[in-house]
């Protein structure tokens, strides 16, 4: 039941990504690319201070790595550098490990959607991709590779 719900979560963020779209005013982007499975995201984030203002992503993949980028995206969006950071750091630990001591707060729980990635390592890269290329494009690094 909850992973059918996760299910619909997904495919609706990859139907209907949010914040798909250039930024002409980004303070940083980066390309982000996983050559296991094709996907290529590009990130833009718009940060005032320690204040990411904006963020928004371009780029084509499979439906995970579409999916996870759209999540990304609103997880962080209006969050300081440290908050978000602190998101991936979480989502990275929810894919990577059997999850568990990862609490996300009501407001980031949809996250949890992509936890069941953790039995497909080949799809944890499309899940993380995002979530990298935002880290180095904070980072003012301008590519990452999940390689
Ligand atoms: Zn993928």
């Amino acid at each position: 039941m909850l992973s059918e719900l996760y299910q619909e979560l997904i495919l609706d963020h990859n139907k209907k990504p949010r914040n798909r779209r250039p930024m002409a005013n980004a303070s940083s982007e980066a390309d982000g690319h996983n050559p296991l499975c094709g996907d290529q995201v590009h990130v833009f984030v718009h940060v005032e201070g320690d204040r990411i203002c904006d963020v928004s992503f371009e780029g084509h993949g499979c439906a995970i790595s579409t999916a996870s980028a759209s999540m990304m995206t609103e997880a962080v969006m209006g969050r300081t550098i440290d908050e978000a950071e602190a998101i991936f750091r979480d989502f990275q630990k929810m894919v990577t490990t059997d999850g568990s001591g990862v609490e996300f707060a009501d407001s980031l729980e949809k996250l949890e959607a992509l936890g069941g990635v953790r039995e497909f390592p080949m799809r944890v890269k499309c899940a993380t991709l995002a979530w990298h290329t935002l880290h180095a494009a904070l980072e003012g690094q301008d590519k990452v590779s999940t390689e």
